[in-house]
């Protein structure tokens, strides 16, 4: 029998922010919605994860710092500085998202590509928040799936169009995680961390100026993280329409993207844990589809 391909959700666990916040709450809903009402509905296995735990949460993050995030002592400009109001319900949300990394690693390693439906939080620190990030899922979720002995090294691969700085600070001295980010030069985070391996790119970067830089920074990565495991940041927010993304990417390109990393890792015969990162277009539905977009191509490639 075909397994079913996995995928795990948690926007049935509120975001409280204001109806008119920037950040963009219903994608995950919306797109969660557009795969059932789609073709693939029948060969999809949509599962709650259940929440990270605390022992997995301090493999990547200062105790203090989460003591003070659980118990509601962070300062004014500790949240402000993450850009989301602070609630018992944002933390339990970052808690079943990061989850949600955790369970497609695990996943991935059963059944070749598996999906967070939501996750990529890599502008969180070890010991504070940034830009709309809490908990970083991507070194949790690498962490735990190294706990558990299942596999030694991992290859976080970060398409997102912010570099994944979060991440390469948490990472820096790890030598089992490498990280590769490929982001705009001249955008947030303006202060950049230090990636194994950064692509910087200039504003307006388009189609075909970053399927040729993805291609040679997929080469250099896979060559030299010797991974069991991929984790694959797919942010919708290169797009030319997205409100903070500053690069010109059409969505046959992000199509195009999506297919360059899923083959690759599959050549390479390496396990992808998927999850969507950033994503705000002008209009919700261009996220949506390059989301769905990118669900499309990890089935196929499952399935090949
Ligand atoms: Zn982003």
């Amino acid at each position: 029998m075909k397994i079913k391909f996995k995928l795990f959700y948690t926007d049935t666990f509120p975001i409280p922010i204001p109806e008119n916040h920037s950040f963009p709450k219903d994608k995950y809903r919306l797109l969660r919605m557009r795969i059932l009402e789609s073709q693939i509905a029948q060969s999809v296995d949509l599962q709650i994860p259940r929440p990270t735990t605390h022992e997995e949460i301090m493999r990547a993050h200062d105790p203090v710092y989460i003591h003070r995030l659980q118990n509601a002592e962070l300062t004014a400009k500790e949240i402000r500085r993450v850009g989301l109001p602070w609630s018992p319900e944002m933390v339990r949300r970052a808690r079943y998202s990061a989850g949600a990394t955790i369970a497609a690693c695990r996943a991935a390693l059963e059944d070749g590509i598996a999906v967070n439906l939501g996750g990529g939080t890599h502008h969180a620190f070890s010991d504070h928040g940034q830009g709309y990030c809490w908990l970083n899922d991507s070194v949790i979720a690498s962490r735990a799936i190294q706990a558990e002995g299942l596999v030694q090294n991992i290859l976080i691969i970060d398409c997102d169009v912010h570099q994944g700085n979060g991440t390469a600070a948490i990472v820096k001295n790890d030598p089992t995680i490498f990280t590769f980010s490929i982001h705009g030069k001249n955008n947030f985070p303006y202060q950049k961390e230090k990636s194994d391996l950064d692509i910087a790119l200039e504003n307006d970067a388009d189609d075909v100026v970053y399927l040729k830089a993805l291609a040679n920074g997929l080469k250099v990565s896979l060559n030299a993280a010797g991974a069991d495991l991929v984790i694959y940041l797919a942010g919708a927010d290169p797009y030319k329409d997205d409100r903070f993304g500053r690069l010109a990417l059409t969505k046959e390109g992000l199509a195009k993207r999506d297919r360059i990393v899923f083959q690759s890792c599959q050549e390479a015969g390496l396990p992808t844990a998927v999850t969507m990162a950033g994503g705000y277009a002008r209009n919700v539905q261009d996220t949506v589809d390059i989301h769905f977009q990118t669900i499309l191509s990890a089935l196929e490639h499952q399935n090949l």
